[in-house]
């Protein structure tokens, strides 16, 4: 209850956006953010993800529209582990 709480208070109508989570996108293109589901939780911790033609170790990338971090979405979801969702024009959607 209390990330759901938390989201609440984070953003209008209980969105949560990219641009909450410290985002960051480096030269090379890799974009990396708070996890949503454990940083509301007190325990921060960062999510990377490629954005092509960046690939990471496994040579897995993702595709990308629009402009980080405010309309930025993402293809396909994320897989985090404790976090599996999608980035929609910079919203995150779980
Ligand atoms: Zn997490």
């Amino acid at each position: 209850m209390g990330v759901d709480r938390l989201w609440m208070e984070n953003g209008e109508e209980g969105s949560m956006r990219l641009r909450d989570l410290n985002p960051k996108l480096s030269d090379t293109g890799m974009l990396r953010f708070y996890c949503p589901v454990c940083t509301p939780k007190g325990d921060a911790h960062g999510i990377r993800v490629p954005l092509a033609p960046a690939v990471d170790r496994h040579g897995q990338s993702w595709q990308h529209t629009g402009e980080f971090p405010d309309t930025l979405t993402l293809t396909p979801s994320v897989d985090a582990g404790c976090w599996h969702g999608h980035i929609v024009n910079g919203e995150i959607v779980s």
